[in-house]
């Protein structure tokens, strides 16, 4: 199959792949689309076992950017970059500065942040290189950690989804959370708080012990979680966690986390649908981080300072939005994923329709 044969690349608008020999540097830039704005999404850095599967990873991540940033009512297209090496090992000043080098090369019409294994001090290097760097600490516009941003529309979400689908509030409800790192932690203060009832694992034994004690929770090995007895699943470490063989263990009435890409596949969701679960799609309801990271190329486009409120009201929307697209596949009977995806293409479309008249 050639690349553009690939499901993934699916009207990808650029795919750049950059190398640097004196720094190691191997980094493909996926733009999907800037017919929002200029493409906007994370930086993944993650040994992958090939240049295809690196391939692979960065059109899924690059097209579902510009989904959720449309999902996300921002300004903005979908791209994503990752950079094939292992962050607990092969991090340097040299490689992050080469990585804002290619970044900077795409010409503005990509910018960069945090996602898996890239933090705001790696990304402090990039930025010495470039200014399309987003998710950085320290400047009056900087927009900090997402992580927490994004585990409140995750909690919002959840919420929403208890009261439609279960009809009752938080309190006394079953949440099984899988992966308690930076998103999943916050998620279960924030649901423990609400008086939910949370069962926890984590493949981080001492992450996952430390959340626990903080919120009371049972704790259950990795392989286990799928088989616990909750009213909702959050998937919240990697992706694919949905799948035709972890779906019939799954328990739980809804399936609403953060990790993103969660359905394995297409068949998934329709099987998800055909059981009677209620699905949030994953880059509706975890759209918080990057509404957070809008919020500071904002206000670095206009010098200005990181505007909370702002992000607050986006927040406030994108659960709206939520509510849209589980209403629309209520009423026309039809998975709630392929519903988002189908007003995620309908949003972008608009917004290319509408910069071709001008
Ligand atoms: P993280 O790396 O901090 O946390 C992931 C956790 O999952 C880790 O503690 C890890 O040990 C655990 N984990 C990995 N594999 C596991 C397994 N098989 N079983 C159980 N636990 C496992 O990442 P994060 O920033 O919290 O992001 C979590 C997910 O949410 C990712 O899919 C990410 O792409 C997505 N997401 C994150 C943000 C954000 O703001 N950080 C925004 C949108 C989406």
């Amino acid at each position: 199959m050639t690349l553009f044969d690939s499901p993934s690349f699916e009207g990808h608008e650029g795919v750049h792949a950059f190398s640097d020999e004196k720094t190691g540097l191997k980094c493909i830039v996926a733009v999907h689309s800037t017919a929002r704005g200029p493409a906007a999404g994370g930086c993944r850095m993650w040994p992958y076992a090939s240049a295809e599967d690196a391939l692979e990873d960065a059109l899924k991540l690059s097209r579902a950017m510009s989904y959720k940033n449309a999902m996300a009512d921002l300004d903005l297209g979908g791209g994503k970059s990752v950079i094939i090496g292992d962050s607990r090992t092969q991090k340097t000043p040299a490689l992050f500065e080469a990585f804002g080098r290619a970044v900077e090369a795409v010409g503005g019409r990509y910018w960069t942040a945090e996602d898996v294994g890239v933090s705001p001090a790696d990304l402090a290097h990039a930025r010495t290189q470039t200014r399309y760097v987003a998710g950085l600490d320290g400047h009056p516009a900087a927009s900090g950690d997402p992580s927490p941003v994004t585990a409140e529309g995750v909690f919002r979400g959840v919420r929403l989804c208890v009261e439609r689908g279960l009809k009752r509030d938080l309190d006394g409800v079953r949440v099984a959370i899988q992966g308690v790192g930076h998103v999943g932690g916050y998620l279960a203060q924030k649901l423990h708080a609400a008086g939910a009832k949370l069962i926890l694992t984590d493949v981080n034994t001492e992450a996952l012990r430390r959340v626990a004690d903080e919120t009371g929770a049972q704790v259950v090995a990795p392989g286990m979680i799928f088989d616990v007895d909750c009213d909702v699943f959050a998937p919240c470490a990697m992706g694919g966690a949905i799948s035709l063989d972890t779906l019939p263990r799954i328990r739980a009435r809804i399936i609403a986390g953060a990790a993103n890409n969660q359905l394995a596949d297409a068949d998934t969701g329709r099987e998800v649908f055909r059981r009677g679960l209620l699905y949030a799609p994953d880059y509706v309801i975890n759209g918080g981080g990057i509404i957070n990271v809008a919020g500071e190329i904002r206000a670095l486009d206009a010098d200005a300072a990181f505007d909370p409120d702002w992000v607050d009201a986006k927040l406030d929307r994108l659960a709206l939005t939520l509510e849209e697209v589980l209403d629309q596949a209520l009423r026309e009977r039809r998975p709630t994923n392929e519903v988002a995806n189908e007003i995620a293409r309908a949003r972008i479309k608009g917004a290319a329709a509408e910069r071709a008249a001008a």
